[in-house]
């Protein structure tokens, strides 16, 4: 159930209310809104401990929560969330750009990838030190030696990081280095990933699994925020459907569907979505169109030569010229680049 508190219930009662509550086992995650505060209260359902706290002045309503995913509900959170770094901020009006190669393959092209996103408009740097490929022999990335290049790009470029976490047990080495922790779409069912995600205190980019549900993929993130990190990205990167003329189908409508369900910000990745570099540009203004918070896009120097998802890599002056046209669309829904 939620406890939507009076708007003039103040800090003592909150604290009050919520000790109470965790004494009797309950668990407790409260949302401070603009104008109001709420706790979502994770435990047994008892009739009788929701009349004792609706009889309180203190106490607006308490609302029993029949979907399944409780956090990552509107109902716990009405406003929008908004995820801040620094200057950045996911799921306001500025879109987030993340954009760089799919890996890290040295330090030149990571430097140069980051200097090129960067002139172009974009705020956080992506870019795999660990690739979850789908062959062994293909290229796995270059792991802790990556992660170093991504921590020194960092300090020299001022670009954010966003870079894949493959399992539960480097969250807290990834999580010392770099700004958001990228969960990919083969992982997005690793509970015990997810767990280990939920005791971290920094972003998390939760991509969607390529054969999950919406209801599947929202209660993934409730993993992570059932633990306490509230600061969780949804990232629609497409999913397996029939259709062989594109890698993935982007399921655009999944982004206002969530925008009803749930505060948390989404974004678009339309180049693992499409598979098609020339398909990027098309996709990326529509995310914006559908009220996408961000874009994560695929840009490497020299595309022909990547060494992992080149076909699906802009260039840097088709990026540049992306962002660009992106201008327009955002305007037209209230936003800006
Ligand atoms: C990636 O972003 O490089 C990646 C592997 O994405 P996904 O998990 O969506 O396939
Ligand atoms: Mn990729």
């Amino acid at each position: 159930m939620i406890i939507v508190m009076n708007p003039r219930a103040g800090e003592e009662a909150i604290r009050r209310i919520s000790t109470r509550l965790e004494e009797m086992g309950y668990r407790i995650h409260r949302s401070t809104g603009e104008n109001r505060t709420i706790l979502g209260v994770i435990g047994q359902r008892r009739e009788e401990v929701a009349q004792t706290l609706e009889a309180l002045p203190e106490v607006e309503k308490v609302v029993y929560i029949s979907r399944p995913f409780k956090l990552v509900g509107r109902e716990f959170h009405p406003d929008d969330t908004v995820i801040r770094l620094g200057e950045v901020a996911i799921g306001g009006p500025k879109l987030a750009v993340m954009a760089g190669p799919c890996a890290v393959e040295g330090e030149e092209q990571l430097l140069e990838s980051a200097w090129a996103v960067k002139s172009a408009g974009a705020q956080i740097l992506r870019a795999g030190a660990f690739k979850p490929r789908t062959s062994p022999y293909s290229f796995q990335g270059l792991e802790w030696k990556g992660l170093e290049m991504l921590s020194r790009v960092r300090e020299e470029t001022g670009l954010l990081i966003v870079t894949e976490v493959m399992d539960q047990f480097t969250v807290k080495d990834l999580a010392a280095c770099v700004d958001i922790l990228q969960v990919g779409t083969r992982n997005m069912q690793n509970f015990y990933l997810l767990r280990e995600l939920g005791k971290i205190r920094k972003p998390v980019l939760l991509k969607r699994g390529m054969s999950a549900t919406i209801e599947e993929w929202l209660m993934a993130a409730e993993y992570i925020m059932s633990g306490g990190n509230y600061q969780v990205i949804l990232c629609e990167r497409g999913i397996r459907t029939f259709e062989p003329y594109t890698r993935n189908t982007l399921d655009l409508s999944a982004v206002p569907l969530i925008k009803q369900l749930s505060h948390l910000p989404v974004i678009v990745d339309p180049s693992h979505a499409t598979g098609k570099a020339e398909l990027v540009p098309a996709m990326s203004r529509a995310a914006v169109a559908c009220g996408a918070d961000g874009l994560m896009i695929e840009v490497h120097p020299r595309p022909a030569e990547a060494l992992s998802d080149g076909p699906q890599s802009l260039n840097p002056e088709q990026f540049t010229r992306l962002m660009e046209d992106l201008k327009g669309v955002a305007r037209s829904v209230g936003r800006y680049v």
